[in-house]
């Protein structure tokens, strides 16, 4: 049956998009008018390194021993619920995503979804270069790599793997697959790198480079390193705004991140700033573990189970309709600043 559409230009777009079997179904939206067009999908938990504020013992399974991620139809369903309610980019996240066996397969299932305009992962680097063209094939179309020094030596000691080398050469084959642009995330900590601006804009003068600054946030097992190490990211701020500098205008399912630009660099300069006032105002993002609980907040407590609606194809409405109430229970922002983590032990476990 037709659906009669009142809205216009892009918006009609938006909304042919949201047409589920001749219903157009409602954009996910909280009860602050915030609208979700990003999906944060953690594939796995597990992590094959030990990032100091992460995982510093290494990655150990939670609960039960015999947990299982998300198989491939549930990752099918799940991104296919979010995409008919108006969610245009999904990030593959973990633990470390690329882990998984079948992660080509998972972008390719991820694709299947036209709505979904932009597929993202966030990695640590280590299958880059072996893989990177393959995911490219698959219909990725941006990289996050983590990388919070670019003195080999340092880095081992913050990951545990001296794969530096390894890392860098990915990012060199992800240019070569054909990616434009990619971007670095750097976890801002004081005394290891919040003086080493100089060297990381040195790197990105003449690359396509995103480099982005994320504050150090504390985690439940990760106080003492948030309380040795958490830095604002103010610091970087004011040198940059310093040296000529300027912040560009965000667009709507773009991340967090505060971007700098200057005309001298081909590289760009991100900041994300949880602690910052107002960060939550302009959430566009949710998050499903890898065990298939949806999280309103990286910080929030508990999850929303999915899983026994992602069985079969017919659950979709029932789906939506579950994540659409619990929207409602979206608080207005984290408590971080009051020391309150929620849930969260540690990013692998949601997915940063
Ligand atoms: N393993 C992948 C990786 O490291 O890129 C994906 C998962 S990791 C949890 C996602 C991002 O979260 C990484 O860029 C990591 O540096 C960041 N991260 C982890 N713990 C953090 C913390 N306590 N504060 C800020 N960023 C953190
Ligand atoms: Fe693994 Fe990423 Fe956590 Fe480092 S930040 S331990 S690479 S999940």
């Amino acid at each position: 049956m037709a659906v009669a559409l009142r809205c216009q230009g892009a918006e009609r777009n938006d909304c042919i998009s949201r047409i589920w079997k001749g219903v157009l179904v409602p954009q996910f939206t909280d009860a602050y008018a915030r609208k979700f067009y990003y999906l944060r999908l953690s594939v796995t938990d597990v992590c094959n390194f030990r990032c100091t504020y992460c995982l510093p013992d290494g990655y150990k399974p939670q609960g039960t021993s015999n947990k299982s991620f998300l198989s491939l139809d549930e990752i099918r369903r799940v991104t296919r619920a979010f995409a008919a309610a108006g969610t245009e980019k999904v990030r593959l996240t973990g633990g470390e995503p690329t882990l998984r066996r079948d992660f080509v397969d998972i972008i390719a299932a991820v694709r299947e979804n036209t709505a979904i305009r932009h597929i993202a992962v966030t990695t640590n680097g280590y299958r880059l270069a072996r893989d990177v063209a393959q995911w490219r094939s698959a219909g990725l179309s941006a990289l996050n790599v983590s990388i919070d020094s670019l003195d080999p030596r340092q880095f081992h000691a913050i990951t545990g793997q001296d794969k530096f080398h390894q890392v860098m050469q990915g990012i060199d084959a992800a240019f070569a697959a054909g990616f434009t642009k990619v971007k670095v995330n750097t976890v801002l900590m004081r005394d290891l790198n919040h003086r080493s601006l100089t060297t990381f804009l040195d790197w990105i003068r003449c690359r396509p480079i995103q480099l982005r600054f994320i504050e150090l946030m504390e985690t439940g097992e990760g106080g003492a390193v948030f309380r040795r190490y958490h830095i604002s990211g103010e610091v970087i701020r004011t040198q940059l705004l310093q040296q000529g500098w300027q912040l560009q205008v965000r667009t709507r399912s773009d991340g967090p991140a505060q971007v700098f630009r200057h005309p001298d660099y081909q590289g760009e300069i991100g900041l994300i700033m949880p602690y910052e006032k107002d960060f939550c105002a302009s959430c566009n993002r949710l998050r499903v573990s890898a065990m298939g609980n949806l999280h309103l907040c990286l910080f929030g407590d508990g999850g929303v189970p999915l899983r026994d609606l992602l069985a079969a194809d017919d659950q979709m409405p029932a789906l939506q309709a579950r994540i659409a109430i619990s929207l409602g229970h979206k608080k207005q922002t984290h408590f971080l600043h009051q020391g309150n983590t929620g849930i969260t032990q540690n990013l692998s476990f949601i997915g940063g």
